[in-house]
């Protein structure tokens, strides 16, 4: 199969949705589109330039830019997974070409290609079934996902991407191809993981030696005592393997879920609701949403309805359970002193409260880009006992960011999924100064958080991220597990991808 190679077709894979990295196009020879795993075989064995590997490019962290040259190979042409005589096949045409799923015969796996949206999942499903992670861009590749182990907003009931993956095929950078069921092999004691390939090669894989976060993670390898061999792909970000099948848990869908979007007068008052939402999960609390009242500011135009006075919002999605959890919403409601609240109980409601989340980080990064500025956000996650302390946090960096800074329009605002005490605080910069000023105050909120046990990234992963820490650029993972742990991936990288072809640059940058 030959390359595109077109400037005109490869600029479009040369950066992600977070803008903030661009790859040049000289240093880029083409981009593969392949529609099957033979294909993709196909390309890796025929040379050995180095490969990145792009699902739709939703991401924000750069790990789908090829910043050092090489191929890409781009995943979203393969869309239809293979008839291999097990389950029901359903199909359907889309503008993008048709997709077609394999679900199994007791509607609880499906087999799905990597380069099919989770908008296009949805709709190829059956109506009754549904998948669980709900990132908030649709427009993400199940690839993309998987590799990410991204999350959206009801992970805080149903777990992220992780939790619903059952099955892959990897191919690895010599084209091997391994098959990856959950359950067929865990790490021994001496965290030693031993498998084959398809072709019978075997392996053997120590998992890194550090000790992650106990919070919401999407930061570097996965690592754990006994742990399954699938989860060290799930998360990989691409540096260990391509994802050719995906094998996805379904759950039937739910019919009695009801969205509410309330509105405060301060965040201290949302924030103070989320906190006893959060303590009730069990009562089936799928998603807490929060938005700061410059969140609110920022979309306040597309959405004029809003209450004027209305500082913070809180968005929250729960099981019904015959009304009885919605009176028991009214009433935490209104001890905490709601102004308005919007309750949407039908899909056609439901999509609107989802449209309104999304506005918010499609107005950002569309902003962003209009102003030619990028992505300065944070993706922290903290212990449940830490998260009001980092809430304070990220007022004070906000009012010390404005503050140095005085001129007209936002300088900050502040989202998330708290449920999981998870929230993306994104700097609206408007030159290079604030832009390296925000850069150090993030650096700082990195550091506190990892000293109070959090997370740098709890969704997007860490692709090519760094910090500003004493005027050098630190790799995401270096904070959060010293240079050993750089290390560690960069043996189990290796131990897969001996040439340190695949995706090379994400999580660790240069030579360990
Ligand atoms: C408006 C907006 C909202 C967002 N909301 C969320 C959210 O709620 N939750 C969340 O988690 N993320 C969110 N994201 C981030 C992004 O959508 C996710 O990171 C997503 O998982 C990326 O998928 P992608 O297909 O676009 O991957 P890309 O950006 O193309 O690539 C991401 C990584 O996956 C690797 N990859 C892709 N396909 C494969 C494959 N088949 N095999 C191996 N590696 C592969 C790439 O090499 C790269 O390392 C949001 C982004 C935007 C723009």
């Amino acid at each position: 199969m030959l390359p595109v190679c077109e400037t005109s077709r490869i600029v479009q894979y040369l950066t992600d949705e977070s803008n903030a990295f661009v790859a040049s196009p000289e240093t880029v020879s083409g981009v593969f589109f392949p529609e099957s795993e033979a294909e993709l075989i196909d390309i890796l064995r025929s040379s050995e330039e180095p490969v990145t590997v792009s699902g739709a490019g939703t991401g924000l962290t750069g790990a789908r830019v090829p910043m050092l040259g090489g191929t890409v190979i781009s995943t979203e042409r393969m869309r239809r997974t293979v008839d291999n005589g097990t389950g029901i096949s359903l199909e359907r045409d889309s503008p993008a070409g048709a997709v077609r799923i394999h679900l199994d015969e007791s509607r609880q796996h499906a087999r799905v290609a990597p380069g099919i949206t989770l908008a296009e999942l949805d709709t190829v499903l059956p109506k009754d079934l549904s998948y669980g992670p709900d990132p908030t861009e649709r427009l993400a590749s199940l690839g993309g996902t998987v590799a990410t182990n991204a999350s959206g907003a009801r992970c805080f009931y149903f777990g992220p991407t992780r939790s619903w993956i059952d099955g892959l095929r990897v191919v690895l950078a010599d084209g091997d191809v391994l098959v990856l069921r959950r359950g067929a092999c865990a790490a021994d004691r001496d965290g030693m993981l031993r498998f084959r390939s398809e072709s019978g090669k075997e392996y053997c894989v120590k998992i890194p030696n550090y000790r992650m976060p106990q919070v919401k993670n999407a930061a570097g390898l996965y690592s754990k005592d006994g742990m399954d061999l699938i989860d060290l792909f799930i998360g990989s970000e691409g540096i260990l393997g391509i994802f050719s099948e995906i094998t996805v848990k379904l759950q039937p869908a739910e019919s009695d879920i009801v969205a509410d979007l309330a509105f405060f007068r301060s965040e201290a008052d949302a924030q103070e609701a989320v906190g006893r939402l959060r303590a009730v999960k069990e009562r089936g609390i799928l998603a807490i949403e929060y938005f700061n009242g410059n969140a609110l500011d920022f979309i306040r135009d597309q959405y004029p309805e809003m209450p004027h006075n209305a500082r913070a919002a809180v968005l929250a999605e729960l099981k019904s359970d015959g009304l009885k959890n919605m009176d028991f919403l009214a009433d935490l409601l209104k001890k905490h002193g709601v102004l308005e609240d919007w309750c949407a109980n039908n899909p056609f409601d439901r999509r609107k409260m989802k449209e309104f989340r999304h506005s918010l980080p499609d107005s950002i990064n569309s902003f962003l880009k209009q102003h030619d500025s990028h992505k300065l956000a944070t993706d922290i996650a903290v212990p449940v006992a830490e998260f009001p302390a980092m809430m304070d946090r990220y007022a004070e960096t906000g009012c010390r960011f404005a503050e140095k800074y005085p001129r007209e329009g936002k300088h900050w605002v502040l989202y998330g999924h708290v449920g999981d005490c998870h929230a993306h605080f994104n700097f609206i910069t408007a030159s290079e100064d604030e832009r390296r000023f925000a850069r150090t105050l993030i650096a700082e909120l990195a550091e506190f958080a990892v000293s109070v046990g959090g997370t740098l990234s709890a969704e997007h992963g860490v692709g090519k991220k760094t910090l500003l820490i004493g005027g050098k650029n630190v790799p995401y993972l270096q904070l959060m597990y010293g240079v050993s742990g750089l290390r560690e991936i960069a043996r189990v990288k290796k131990a897969l991808d001996p040439g340190t072809r695949l995706n090379a640059g994400n999580m660790v940058p240069g030579n360990y």
